[in-house]
């Protein structure tokens, strides 16, 4: 096949705020499968805050990016060269093709969607990786009930956005926390959630008490740091803390802050607990079904942050830690 596939590679380990010069802007032939497997050519990549992490040396749930590798990440796109009966050309899929325009694969990590049920960039927002991330933190790490009050960081974007939708879904108030007036509206207006508070106006923790003044009973982490700590100040008895992320800390150049208020902990009886969402692998299927009938029936609305062309991924990247992204980033890679 003619043309080329642009790539960015992790060319060095960035040291806090990750620099253009962290990057290689490349080109390869494109790839052309072998025996039993596929090509795909990427239409969306999904930016994770997840993936700076993958850029550090350091031990974690899964091996870093290597220096020189194309930079990993989420993809969805469709097949256009197979020699796996499992997949046709045309077929949609989702995959970790990482910031490419075109991937290959032997197909054990690809999996189908219909682009007819939803938008394809769907698939690697409210309905993949995030949308499964929120369901199964808060169903089952968060133990949510009927009743509880939930409150989530990160309110407006993928995964907070998500888990105000299901907690509402299950009987229980949701309370989000967002960066501005416009993310916060749109998280009560839009989204349903019950109240959202702008944690960046200097009135924040007096505007929390009102939402809160019944206590919390599952606060939901996407952020970390000082919002973690105002958190555990709140619990209620036999409260659940997911630890989700903590993007508030993961371009620090000092160590990560730790909870002050940890002791709310045994006082409250409470358990704080981290999850990664690869834990529930085996499960995705039946998430994936249950956020596909949820949001047939209208009870989801899905929000993608749109940026076009692979070049634009270093800035695009850097949007996440800016809070210049409203709803799941996601870089449209392909040209035509
Ligand atoms: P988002 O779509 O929420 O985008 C990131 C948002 O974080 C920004 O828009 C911004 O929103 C907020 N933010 C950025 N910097 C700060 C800061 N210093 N303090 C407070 N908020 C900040 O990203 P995702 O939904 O994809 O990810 C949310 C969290 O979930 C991350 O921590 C991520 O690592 C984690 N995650 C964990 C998974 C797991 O398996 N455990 C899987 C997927 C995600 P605002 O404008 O409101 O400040």
């Amino acid at each position: 096949m003619s043309g080329k596939n642009k790539q960015y590679k992790l060319a060095a380990r960035p040291v806090g705020t990750p620099k253009d010069s962290d990057w290689e802007f490349t080109s390869s032939d494109i790839p052309t499968a072998g025996d039993g497997e596929v090509v795909v050519k990427v239409h969306y990549v999904s930016l994770d805050p997840a993936m700076r992490g993958w850029m550090n040396d350091a031990k974690s749930y899964i091996p870093p990016v290597g220096l020189g590798e194309v930079m990993r990440a989420g993809t969805v796109g469709e097949v256009i060269e197979s020699n796996n009966p499992a997949f046709s050309v045309g077929d949609c899929v989702t995959g970790y093709h990482g910031v490419q325009q075109y991937g290959k694969s032997d197909g054990k990590d690809l999996v189908k969607v219909d682009p007819n049920l939803a938008p394809l960039q769907s698939y690697i927002g409210g309905l993949g990786m995030p949308g499964l991330t929120a369901y199964f933190g808060l169903t089952d790490v968060g133990a949510v009930k009927e009743g509880d009050t939930v409150l989530v960081s990160g309110a407006a974007g993928a995964v907070g956005s998500m888990v105000g939708q299901i907690a509402k879904i299950k009987g229980a108030r949701a309370v989000g926390l967002a960066g501005g007036a416009d993310k916060c509206k749109y998280v009560v207006e839009e989204l349903g959630f019950d109240a959202c508070i702008d944690y960046k106006s200097p009135n924040f923790l007096s505007d929390l008490k009102e939402p809160l003044k019944s206590g919390v009973d599952v606060y939901f982490d996407n952020v970390g740091g000082d919002i973690l700590d105002i958190a555990l100040a709140r619990l209620n008895r036999h409260a659940r803390v997911v630890i989700c992320g903590a993007i508030s800390q993961y371009n620090n150049t000092t160590p990560v802050q730790g909870p002050v208020n940890y002791l709310n902990l045994l006082v409250q009886h409470a358990r704080m607990e981290g999850f990664v969402v690869f834990d529930y692998v085996k499960q995705y299927g039946e998430g994936s079904m249950q956020l596909g009938k949820w949001y047939s029936e209208g009870k989801l609305k899905l929000k993608e942050h749109i940026d076009e062309g692979i070049e634009n991924f270093p800035s695009t990247f850097l949007k996440l830690f800016t809070g210049e992204n409203f709803g799941k980033l996601v870089l449209k890679v392909s040209e035509d």
